[in-house]
């Protein structure tokens, strides 16, 4: 809960919500509203709705609903502190330093910030050796060989690490703990003297960022034929490689805009690509993709370009990549580069070769992922029935992931003409296979604020939208406990709650004293459109309410009078039905 006046409230006042969820749905305004594809559920069609006036968000599907703060929590996974950090992050606004609530915590942010600081020296101290000393110089005519100007290394910061093996040791340990040294991943102890030395020895350096633009880890390449090729941070606390996607940090705008990106391996290639102008490219940094990096990439895109190494280790992180994607209901294309000479050619080697514009060409021109597939498996002994079932295995595991139906079954065909296997008995495992795709998320929207009659729906938007009469429509609602009995009663209680405080009215305020169903409810209804709130229609919906609790009472009343037919009563009740009659026809007659 922000409360008023406190930090988390100045932000929620400041943060524009279209905004801030923007960053993880893509939005199109509608209306008074912004409306996309729901983050919580799977879905094709949009029912997620953003209200910039109301400052709040809405699944019409499955009944997610809230505010900024809530949509990144949930998002994020994160707890509320950590929500209004981040909202106040993407804002601008300047965040007071974190009153840590456990002696744990604070440890934990000082180790995580020491961290981050340590890898901001180690950063200077490697891109500062490429012009510092004689081997450092090796290093940078090493990139100059592999077509790196000045102005990329500096760009992407790209440096060297010494061979020595305690040059960054030497620059840290005045510093730092040698507990935290290690923990950094930067330094690693030897097991049989309990020395501390550099994990990092005679390599070129990348600096790794988080998504906000933080170091948080080196990936390290051997200039020569030493192995490992690539030796990478280990996980730390400031860095998991399963959340981090190479060059993210700057990649988001674009791939935003462009609403596409293009997945390449390694950060060389990832180098390559955007100094070919191509701003929207990540790379994974790993034999396989992640969820978690699917995730991280979904938030920007749906759409997504696979262009990883020619061999056969890319070829399987391809086919592996591929089905998490398209699990994700990703649309995915898959580039594959032509070889040069009889070289394969990884995204860096092509660009140097072919330059930046062929490139760009072979991107647009890159297949959607089932043409690709089939051109693997048609790569396959199709001249036996052995191996055209094999091809078909082959197959089957991503046809069965397409989301779409219509498109799988399209598919299915498809594969069986250019595979030329038209045999029934396969078509139909095709088919079978396709139809068992493990099960969509179906939700249904199922309105619950349409059970609300029309006049409760109005009166609900005039409390929540008539800033100058809503203290007195409550005061009048309340008189008489006119909203008593409605199907709406609860959020009735609420808004008159809200209503009578002197602090505007806060939709998400209001929320949070309903149970889930009627908040679900009172946020449908809140999603109507707006009409300019007059009194006389806050009077007429009074006056029909008055009438309905009338006829409720006379109803009650006929009720008694005939199961008291023969008793005393009678008279009294009779009286009573009378003057009930006679304040229904003036209700009806002003
Ligand atoms: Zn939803």
């Amino acid at each position: 809960m922000a409360e008023a006046g406190s930090f988390a409230d100045r932000v929620k006042q400041q943060a524009d919500i279209v905004r801030v969820i923007g960053e993880y749905v893509r939005l199109k305004k509608g209306g008074q509203n912004f409306t996309g594809l729901c983050p919580f559920h799977g879905e094709k069609s949009p029912s997620f709705a953003v209200h910039p006036v109301k400052q709040i968000f809405h699944c019409f599907g499955c009944g997610k609903g809230g505010d900024v703060f809530t949509f990144v929590m949930e998002m994020e996974k994160c707890p509320f502190p950590e929500a209004v950090r981040m909202v106040a992050e993407k804002c601008g606004i300047a965040v007071p330093q974190p009153k840590e609530r456990t002696p744990e915590e604070r440890r934990e942010n000082q180790q995580r910030s020491a961290l981050v600081e340590m890898h901001r020296e180690a950063q200077t101290f490697f891109a500062k050796q490429l012009d510092a000393t004689p081997e450092g110089r090796t290093g940078k005519a090493y990139l100059e060989g592999r077509g790196l100007s000045n102005e990329t290394i500096a760009r992407f910061g790209i440096g060297f690490a010494p061979a020595g093996g305690d040059a960054l040791l030497r620059v840290l340990k005045p510093k730092y703990a040698e507990k935290l040294l290690v923990e950094s991943g930067l330094i690693s102890r030897d097991q049989n003297n309990n020395r501390l030395y550099d994990r990092f020895r005679r390599r070129i350096t990348f600096p790794i960022s988080n998504e906000a633009g933080k170091i948080v880890a080196f990936g390290c390449r051997a200039m020569g034929d030493e192995l490992p090729k690539y030796l990478n941070s280990p996980e730390t606390p400031i860095y998991s490689k399963s959340n981090v996607l190479y060059y993210m940090d700057r990649a988001k705008e674009p791939i935003r805009r462009q609403d596409f990106a293009v997945l390449v391996e390694g950060y060389m290639d990832a180098i390559a690509v955007a100094n070919a102008g191509i701003g929207n490219v990540v790379a994974s940094c790993g034999t396989s993709l992640a969820d978690a990096q699917i995730k991280l990439l979904g938030r920007f895109t749906k759409r997504v370009i696979v262009n990883y190494d020619p061999d056969a280790a890319g070829q399987v992180a391809t086919e592996r990549s591929l089905t998490l994607l398209l699990e994700q209901d990703f649309e995915v294309r898959v580039l594959a580069l032509p070889p040069i000479g009889n070289k394969k050619a990884d995204p860096d080697l092509f660009i140097r070769e072919k330059g930046a514009e062929a490139y760009k060409k072979a991107l647009k021109e890159a297949p959607p992922y089932v043409d690709y597939l089939i051109s693997r498996a048609q790569l396959m002994d199709l001249s036996t029935a052995e191996g055209k079932l094999r091809a078909v295995n082959f197959l089957l595991p991503y046809l069965q992931r397409i989301p779409n139906r219509f498109l799988r079954s399209e598919w299915a065909t498809r594969i069986s003409q250019q595979m030329r296997i038209d045999e029934p008995v396969l078509r139909a495992a095709l088919r079978k296979a396709a139809d068992e795709r493990r099960g969509e998320v179906k939700t249904q929207p199922e309105l619950i604020g349409k059970a609300a009659k029309p006049l409760e729906r109005r009166l609900i938007r005039l409390l929540v939208e008539a800033e100058d009469f809503r203290r007195e429509l409550a005061l009048r609602l309340q008189e008489d406990r006119l909203y008593e009995g409605l199907e709406t009663e609860k959020i009735f209680a609420a808004l008159i709650v809200a209503a009578q405080s002197d602090l505007p009215m806060q939709a998400t305020e209001v929320a949070s004293l309903l149970a889930d169903r009627d908040r679900r409810a009172f946020f449908e209804i809140l999603f109507e459109p707006t009409q300019t709130p007059s009194w006389e229609e806050a009077e007429s919906c009074l006056e029909a309410l008055k009438r309905r609790r009338l006829e409720q009472e006379l109803g009650q009343l006929q009720r008694e009078i005939e199961a008291n037919a023969s008793s005393p009563l009678l008279r009294e009740l009779l009286t009573r039905k009378q003057q009930l009659m006679k304040l229904l026809s003036a209700q009806s007659n002003p």
